[in-house]
């Protein structure tokens, strides 16, 4: 059931969120803060659910045994009674979310959203308007949600979700109360998609250090058969010293499809690369985990200098590409370069 306690590593936004529901005094508007994939919006539904509860509960169910003194006081939204169910089916006239319409939210959805909430709320105690991906507002949308927010309509409480404050109008970010999501510890999401996805101990934890915090990507990592596609990668770039210039190319060919899957290729060398450094010094320390034995034999097989070299070759790639040099050159160049070994 979504609800505060189902939001994975966010304990102080939820003491924030919950204890602002109990205090009775809401600010106008918040402005929720952090990387892609860590519970933003999941935090606003549960809000606007907990606001608008008919039989709101105390503490953290039942299925947390963990919680503390404190946790079991929070507020938390039933899940069950007419207002919560509109809300979970996404029917609540009340809850009104704005979203990017292509790559940016453009004015007209603002002047809509702003003439909706002149209006009283149809049946909601508090309305409230979520604006996500908040980083998306075009300046013109943004300067005219300013104006509303400098006359804020009654029982109502925006939400803007983004990255970063420094992404936004300042002068929109000043009249909001900013909470910081953090990203998920690893720890965290290991046990996430262990008990979400039944992946063993050893693979959920290469997920979890690959995911950079986020549940979304380690999710998207899951259900892509991210662990396959690393092994694919890995052995290729173990293979390339022994193979001739042509077999290097079809690897550069292959991976230049999709200039996406490049970086994250360029993330899985790298982090490779870097635990074979790592396993003569530090063998607790590797994020491959599952791989060990085969760090083990390939750091017997190389030194530190050509390791580093190799890292370099590819952040050089990296740039390059960023840069908009071309795709498949750059790849090229890189194969023949790391097959060298040194
Ligand atoms: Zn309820």
């Amino acid at each position: 059931m979504p609800g505060f306690a189902s939001l994975v590593d966010q304990k102080r936004p939820v003491r924030l969120l919950a204890a602002a529901i109990s205090s009775g005094n809401l600010p106008h508007a918040f402005l929720f803060t952090g990387i892609e994939g860590i519970g933003k919006k999941t935090a606003a539904m549960t809000f606007a659910m907990a606001c608008n509860c008919f039989n709101l509960q105390k503490g953290y169910p039942a299925e947390h045994p963990e919680a503390t003194l404190a946790e079991r006081s929070l507020v938390e939204p039933c899940g069950r009674c007419r207002s919560c169910k509109k809300i979970i089916s996404g029917n609540h006239p009340d809850i009104i979310l704005v979203k990017p319409a292509g790559a940016m939210i453009k004015v007209d959805q603002i002047r809509a959203l702003c003439s909706k909430l002149v209006l009283k709320p149809y049946e909601a105690n508090t309305r409230i308007a979520i604006i996500a991906d908040a980083q998306k507002l075009n300046p013109e949308a943004g300067n005219t949600l300013l104006k509303t927010l400098e006359e804020p309509p009654e029982h109502t409480v925006f939400i803007l979700t983004t990255l970063q404050a420094s992404d936004i109008l300042p002068t929109v970010v000043s009249r909001c109360q900013q909470i910081r999501f953090n990203p998920i510890s690893s720890n965290s999401l290991q046990t996430y998609i262990e008990n979400t996805h039944g992946l063993d101990a050893t693979e959920a934890s290469v997920i979890a250090s690959m995911a950079g915090g986020s549940i979304t990507r380690s999710e998207l990592m899951t259900k892509s058969n991210w662990i396959d596609k690393r092994n694919w990668i890995i052995n290729e770039l173990e293979a390339l010293p022994s193979r001739s210039v042509n077999l290097c190319l079809a690897f550069s060919e292959a991976l230049s499809k999709n200039k996406d899957r490049v970086f994250t290729a360029f993330e899985i060398m790298k982090n490779w690369l870097r635990d074979i450094v790592v396993y003569n010094y530090a063998p607790e320390k590797i994020i491959n985990t599952d791989l060990s034995e085969q760090i083990k034999i390939s750091a017997k097989k190389t030194t530190i200098n050509a390791l580093v070299f190799k890292i370099r070759a590819i952040e050089k790639a990296e740039r390059d590409i960023k840069a908009n040099s071309n795709l498949r050159l750059t790849l090229d160049t890189l194969m023949i370069t790391l097959s060298k070994g040194h």
